[in-house]
């Protein structure tokens, strides 16, 4: 009988913010396979399964495995963090089952992203378009990731950046606010939230001009405000055009 992979975004990481169906993936699987980090935060919540943990940067050969195995029969969850489908697993597993040619279902489904889930602890930021924009230059060029933060600051785009800063590369962030800085007042609203949705969750308010400076990491979600974003009582709101008074 062919197995399965599902490709599960479980979210930002607490039970509470995970689909039924994220659930029912997980509790139905024979193995959970994942980067060790998810694999840790799953394992408190899910004890009893069977896991299997691999290590950053091995992401070709944990997919190839999850296939192998649904290959055998198996039914395996492949857990990634916020939506499989946004910088998660869900494209390699199915460029890897036509390479394999593996007759094995697979099935997406999609979690509560990192941007959803940091606008939600900031305001309302997100209530006009958006551009999702990672600023690891891991597998794109630098130049192509600067090009699209120019036309997203061109276009007037609410920017969130995934994967906004490493000690491999610290400057590109500031690179990023200095393209959108063309554009944007320096008193833009800027929303840092780091570890959206765990215990240690912690928000910061800033101004594009402050963005820089700020304290920010691998585990942080940048939201860029567009020209219409406002703070206000220390929440971030970019109004959607509806006729308030004060919007
Ligand atoms: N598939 C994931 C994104 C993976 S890329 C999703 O849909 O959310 C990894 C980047 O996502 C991190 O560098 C960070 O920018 C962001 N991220 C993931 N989890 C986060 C969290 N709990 N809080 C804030 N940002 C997070």
């Amino acid at each position: 009988m062919a197995g399965r992979v599902t490709v599960v975004g479980f979210g930002p990481g607490d039970k509470g913010d995970m689909t039924g169906r994220a659930v029912t993936a997980i509790e139905r699987a024979d193995i959970v396979a994942g980067y060790t980090t998810y694999i840790r935060i799953l394992e408190a919540q899910f004890p009893g399964k069977k896991y299997k943990a691999t290590g950053m940067m091995k992401e070709v050969d944990r997919c190839r495995m999850a296939i192998e195995d649904a290959q055998q029969g198996l039914d395996v969850a492949m857990v990634s963090s916020g939506d499989s489908g946004i910088y998660g697993m869900a494209g390699i597993i199915y460029q890897l089952r036509a390479e394999m040619k593996a007759d094995i279902d697979v099935d997406v489904v999609p979690g509560v992203t990192a941007a959803s889930a940091a606008a939600a602890v900031l305001g309302a930021p997100l209530m006009h378009d958006t551009a999702f924009i990672s600023l690891s230059d891991l597998m794109t060029p630098l130049e192509r990731i600067m090009k699209r933060v120019d036309c997203a600051g061109q276009g007037d785009f609410i920017v969130c950046l995934y994967n906004p800063k490493s000690k491999g590369r610290p400057g590109y962030l500031a690179q990023a606010a200095d393209i959108l800085l063309k554009y944007r007042a320096p008193t833009t609203p800027v929303g840092i939230v780091r570890d959206a949705g765990r215990p240690d969750m912690t928000k910061t308010l800033t101004t594009l001009e402050e963005l820089k400076g700020a304290d920010v990491d691998m585990f942080c979600t940048v939201v860029i405000g567009n020209s219409q974003t406002y703070t206000a009582d220390g929440l971030m709101i970019t109004p959607r055009g509806y006729p308030v008074r004060n919007g």
